[in-house]
């Protein structure tokens, strides 16, 4: 250690790096962590999970008052939207929990190096003017939004923003265009939709949410079109003027054909996010990014350079706050010299729309082209509670393998799917095979009892359809 400042040295303060220069430093390991933003928590807290998760449960609340979902259960209301007030309480969630980890920090004793890392050498970089040494170096710089050439950002204008700037909107715009049918375009599209926007979503494929089962992506489309949102598929963007507070657009079907036009007060740019390497040096370190800008790792997180570590979504894989932790977390371990694992196979992931979508394992499509299956389904329509809350939308799927009967994947969309896909994820983590849920006692009445009934539906015998 003679001549090292720190065992381990994390770059970037995300979900991912925070969370893995807490166990380094809980695993004995003399530990900092660089990162230039004014406060910790990476994307997740600072401008992503958080902040987003703030707005879309206050405009839920909005939008069941507004939209006569408490009506129906005898609560007579007539909502006044206090826009200042709920992006004072985003602010609020956002300052508590960033505070949150400068205060975890300190209890564990890592160093916080205010500011941007760049590399020096193989095992030595630079923060705000000072060289600092460590035995080990961990690249978590996380992801920052993909541009659309032609479509140029301008979060302080806030008519053509990302996601960041559609967090923030100082007022309700008549009418929002999301460039994007993706996970972040439905998220903040719903929150400026049931704050009163009209919202009209466009999405390059044929159909929204891409990667997810296909059952889901058609059955949340209906869903998002019964809740108002206009969709164009199998659009795309070209370009973008801005002719005073107004934007107008030019798309093109995605095969090629006439242009049209459409105007917007508010464009949100949400195609995608891409690893941040740029002002990291890594030519200094020996190291090159892939094709996709990603830092390649193996299995236990090093990279092709001995003593240089690389997570989250730096790295390839799902953009996902808790993927990220759950490679800081392994990372960590492995360079403490313990036996650090991520079950990629296993990562749930969630829209946080409403009703909540969310899915862990593989997709019918997928399942499919690897072999046999069999699929059980449940309509939330069947389940008690759903239906007494007035939740009567969605389904789950359970997709096992026809001759083991092993579960390869779980989707659901339910109000709260994000909360039931973890008995999935943990049934799954075990082996778990379709009779195993079938026959594991839930408790009545509540959503997760669709999962088992769903597990029933593989051997085609649930009880309530
Ligand atoms: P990040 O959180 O991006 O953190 C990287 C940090 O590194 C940043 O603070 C950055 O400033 C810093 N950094 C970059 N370069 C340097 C450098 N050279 N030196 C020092 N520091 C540097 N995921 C979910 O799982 N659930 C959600 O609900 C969810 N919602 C989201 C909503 C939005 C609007 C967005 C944008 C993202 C959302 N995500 C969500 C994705 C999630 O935020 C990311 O997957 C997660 O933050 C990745 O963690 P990370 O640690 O890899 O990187
Ligand atoms: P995304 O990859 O989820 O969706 C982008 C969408 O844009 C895709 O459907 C794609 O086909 C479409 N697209 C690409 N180019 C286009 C074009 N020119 N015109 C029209 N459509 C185009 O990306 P995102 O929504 O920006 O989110 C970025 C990342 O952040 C995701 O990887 C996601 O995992 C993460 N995130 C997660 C959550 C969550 O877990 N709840 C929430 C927000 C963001």
């Amino acid at each position: 250690m003679a001549d090292y400042d720190y065992d381990v040295l994390v770059i970037g303060a995300g979900p991912g790096g925070y969370v893995a220069a807490i166990r380094a430093a809980q695993l004995g390991l003399k530990t900092a962590c660089a990162d230039g933003r004014e406060t910790l928590g990476g994307t997740c807290l600072n401008v992503g999970c958080i902040p987003s998760k703030a707005m879309l449960h206050a405009s839920e609340y909005y939008d069941a008052a507004a939209n006569g979902a408490m009506a129906k259960m005898g609560i007579d209301v007539t909502p006044k939207l206090n826009l200042p007030a709920m992006h004072a309480q985003r602010i609020d969630a956002v300052k508590g929990l960033t505070g949150g980890i400068e205060f975890l920090f300190k209890k564990n004793k890592v160093d916080w190096l205010k500011g941007y890392a760049a590399f020096i050498g193989k095992d030595s970089v630079e923060v705000a003017g000072k060289t600092y040494r460590a035995k080990n170096i961990i690249i978590a710089t996380g992801s920052s939004v993909t541009p659309l050439p032609g479509v140029d950002v301008d979060n302080d204008k806030q008519i053509i923003v990302d996601s960041t700037g559609a967090l923030e909107l100082a007022k309700v715009p008549d009418h929002m265009v999301v460039i994007g049918g993706g996970v972040i375009g439905l998220e903040l599209g719903s929150v400026w939709r049931r704050l009163g926007a009209k919202v009209t979503c466009v999405e390059f494929l044929d159909q929204i949410l891409p990667g997810m089962d296909a059952d889901v992506r058609k059955d949340a489309n209906r869903i998002f079109k019964k809740q108002g949102i206009e969709f164009k598929l199998k659009t795309k963007v070209t370009g973008a003027a801005v002719k005073g507070k107004k934007a107008v657009l030019t798309l093109e079907p995605a095969a090629g054909g006439d242009a049209e036009t459409l105007e917007a007060d508010v464009v949100l740019v949400s195609i995608g996010r891409r690893p941040n390497t740029d002002g990291l040096a890594l030519d200094k370190a020996g190291l090159a990014v892939n094709a996709r800008g990603q830092i390649e790792t193996d299995h236990d997180f090093s990279t092709q350079v001995p003593g240089i570590w690389a997570i989250g979504d730096v790295i390839p894989g799902p953009m996902l706050a808790h993927k990220a932790e759950d490679e800081g977390i392994a990372c960590a371990e492995n360079i403490a010299g313990q036996t650090g694992i991520v079950n990629h196979d296993v990562i749930p992931s969630v829209v946080y729309t409403w009703p909540e979508i969310a899915g862990v394992g593989l997709t019918e499509e997928q399942a499919k082209e690897k072999g046999e299956v069999k699929v059980g389904k449940f309509p939330m329509a069947g389940n008690s509670r759903a239906k007494t809350n007035h939740e009567p939308d969605g389904f789950v799927k359970i997709i096992a393998d026809a001759k083991t009967d092993r579960v390869l994947g779980v989707w659901c969309i339910a109000s709260v799917a994000g909360t039931m896909i973890a008995q999935a994820a943990q049934a799954m983590e075990f082996g778990a095979t379709s009779e195993d849920i079938a026959y594991t006692c839930h408790a009545h009445p509540t959503h997760s009892e669709a999962i088992k009934e769903a597990a029933m539906a593989v051997t085609g015998k649930p009880i309530h359809v």
